[in-house]
Formats: structure tokens, C-alpha cells, sequence
């Protein structure tokens, strides 16, 4: 039996009839882009997570671009980040002519260490961008306390925690601004791209309503640059269909997380993830260290025993080549990278999943 590190159809095929008739509804409208259907799902969207706007783009990443861009952020300025990410965190930074400054990360929790931000803080930093990494938040206290200090602007990357919780509030409603993917892969994912900007600042929220039609409050009548970044009717529909699930969904993880926890307790050679207490994890990713440089050959004995898995990620960003001009060494993120390993996470197949690792992870670094 082969064991997929993320599978969509099964969520598929429990909301099946829901899909299909929200399907024929947003064909047989003729609005695709969008019209009501995004404009529910923004409301839907801005309830659940309690915040006062939210605006659907195009993508991840084009919401980490339009935010930052709604923050102010521009050429000159710098922004201090986590390299321990998915590119696009990085990228977003470097698209809207900002330089990003990267600092090292907590070792437990994969997030930017807020300890180590204030020497990093210069009369050019303009924004924090943290990073909710795996579905865990990132230590968000110390992180407002310095923002406030040096009059920062704070963006959260929620791509991989919608639903997830510092101390009991909802991620991406912290900061000025959140930025949400819904890549099929995400924990609410659509069919293709979208995205979405939360924020509580009337202000922010307009500018991204206008950065992401070509810079137009009015059609026609453009502002300033913008982005064709809109979300499509038919993401918004499907999204709308899976939001009421999202709960129930990240709930299926969290459990699977415990199952695989209690397996691998006594397994030598592995570290499973750590819990902070001011988070709730969504485990958009179940995230181990294999210690001893035995991670290579895990994941090939997984892999052979039909189990998918992924390493998130291979090489920290201030290590890529584009970013070379960035000199510095961050040595916890350059060890995670050779040592973290994200086993399956399916939250429908939770049975599946364990039957067919428990023999396997007994034995992983044996
Ligand atoms: C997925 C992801 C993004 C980008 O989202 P897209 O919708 O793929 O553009 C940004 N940051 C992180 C941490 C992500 O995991």
C-alpha cells in the first residue's frame, strides 16, 4: 500500500455533491472572477478568523507582495525574516524592492528566534515578517514588543496555519497584516491558486483592494502600479464549501500528530516536534529530526516501503544562490536542514496512515 506524504481526494470525495452543485452554480452565473462568491467567502473568511477585513488575491505569495506593498514597504527598506521558509516568503520581500534580513531560528520550534532580532534592527528596517512554519505560530510577544520599540510594521506568513492559534487567537490577525495561500496543498486549499490578505486597518485593506486590480479603486480610473491578482469566483465557491471543515480538519491532524508522537517516543535518533505553550499547531506539517546523519537514509527506507515523504527544506534561503550577498551564518537553520524529515498528513486517513508506518517507524533508524 503506498502511503502519499498529502492526498486531496479524500476531502474531495466526502464534499462531493456540495462541490459539484457549487460548481454548476458559479459556471451557470457567468461571474468567474470576483463578483459574490469571493465577496461571501471574504466575509465568510473574516469570521471565522475574527478579524475585520479580508481581501482574496491570486495567490501566496501575491498576498505577501500586496501586503507588504499595503504596509509601506518599498525600495531601500529592509525586513527582517526567518530563512527557514518557502522561497516565496524571501521572494515577496525582494519583489517589492525591499532587501530581506534574515535571523537565525529557535531550534524547537523551526520559527524566527526573537531573541536574536535586535541586532538585526537598523534605522532601514521598516517590517518583521514572521512565519508560522509547519502550522505552529511563531512567538508573536516579543516580536509586537520590538515592533513597537522601533515603530516596525509586522506581516505574518499564514500560508501553513489557517486556523492555527497564539494564545488563543487566530494567526494572521495578530500583526497589521496576515498573508493566507490556499494552494491544494495548504490546510485549506483550493483547486489552483489563491490567497488572501487579512487585516484590522481599514487603510491597509483598501490599498491591497486596489493593489490587486491594477492599482483601480474605480475601474479605469488607476492610481498607482498594481497586479492583476484577483481570486477567482470558482477558488472563492470551493473555498466556501471546505471553511465550515477547516476545524474539524486541523483537529484530524493535531491527532495524527499524537499518534505519531506516542509511535516514535522511544525510536533513537529521532526528535518529534515540540509543542510551544502559547501555540495551537494545525501540523500543516508533522516535522521530525533524524539525528546522526541518518536522514538521507530514512527517508529512502520510508520511500521503499511505499511511505511519502518530503524534506521542508533542503536549503535555507540565505543559502540560495540568489541571496548570496546575504554573508551571514544561521547555523540552527543550515542543522534543521539537513535533519528535518515531514512524514504523510492526510486527515482522512489517520487509520491508514498509522497501520502501514507503525511496523516501519519502530525500526526507522535501526
Ligand atoms: C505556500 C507558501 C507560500 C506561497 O503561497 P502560494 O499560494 O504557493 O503562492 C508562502 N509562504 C509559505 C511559508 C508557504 O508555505
Amino acid at each position: 500500500m503506498k502511503i502519499p506524504i498529502y492526498d486531496p481526494t479524500p476531502e474531495i470525495e466526502a464534499l462531493w455533491g456540495e462541490i459539484q452543485a457549487v460548481l454548476q452554480r458559479v459556471l451557470k452565473s457567468g461571474r468567474f472572477i470576483l463578483g459574490p462568491e469571493v465577496e461571501a467567502f471574504e466575509r465568510e473568511a473574516a469570521e471565522y478568523l475574527g478579524v475585520k477585513h479580508a481581501v482574496g488575491v491570486n495567490s501566496g505569495t501575491d498576498a505577501l507582495v500586496i501586503g507588504l506593498r499595503a504596509l509601506g514597504v518599498g525600495p531601500g527598506d529592509e525586513v527582517i525574516t526567518t530563512p527557514f521558509t518557502f522561497f516565496a516568503t524571501a521572494e515577496a520581500i525582494s519583489l517589492v524592492g525591499a532587501k530581506p534580513v534574515f535571523v537565525d531560528i529557535d531550534p524547537q520550534t523551526f520559527n524566527i528566534n526573537p531573541k536574536l532580532i535586535p541586532p538585526a534592527i537598523t534605522p532601514r528596517t521598516k517590517a518583521i515578517l514572521p512565519v508560522h512554519l509547519f502550522g505552529q505560530a511563531a512567538d508573536m510577544d516579543p516580536i509586537f514588543s520590538l515592533a513597537e520599540e522601533h515603530g516596525l510594521k509586522i506581516l505574518e506568513d499564514v500560508a501553513q496555519a489557517f486556523g492555527g492559534e497564539y494564545k488563543g487567537r487566530k494567526l494572521g490577525t495578530l500583526g497589521d497584516a496576515g498573508a493566507f495561500s490556499f494552494f491544494p496543498t495548504k490546510n485549506l486549499g483550493g483547486f489552483g491558486d489563491g490567497g488572501l490578505i487579512a487585516t484590522n486597518v481599514d487603510g491597509v485593506a483598501e490599498m491591497a483592494r486596489m493593489l490587486r486590480a491594477h492599482g483601480a479603486k474605480k475601474k479605469y480610473h488607476n492610481e498607482m502600479l498594481g497586479y492583476n491578482s484577483r481570486l477567482d469566483a470558482i477558488q472563492a465557491a470551493i473555498l466556501r464549501v471546505k471553511l465550515p471543515h477547516i476545524d474539524e480538519w486541523n483537529e484530524a491532524r493535531r491527532r495524527l500528530a499524537g499518534t505519531y508522537n506516542e509511535l516514535l517516543q522511544d525510536v533513537p535518533g529521532v526528535k518529534t516536534p515540540y509543542e510551544a505553550p502559547y501555540a495551537k499547531h494545525v501540523y500543516h506539517q508533522y516535522t521530525i529530526r533524524i539525528l546522526y546523519d541518518k536522514r538521507d537514509l530514512v527517508q529512502q527506507r520510508l520511500g521503499d516501503a511505499g511511505i511519502g515523504t518530503m524534506v521542508y527544506y533542503p536549503v535555507p534561503v540565505h543559502r540560495l544562490p540568489i541571496f548570496s550577498h546575504f554573508k551571514k551564518r544561521m547555523p540552527q537553520s543550515e542543522k534543521a536542514a539537513g535533519q528535518v524529515l515531514s512524514l504523510p498528513m492526510v486527515p482522512f486517513r489517520t487509520g491508514a496512515i498509522v497501520d502501514a508506518l507503525t511496523p516501519v517507524l519502530k525500526g526507522l533508524t535501526r
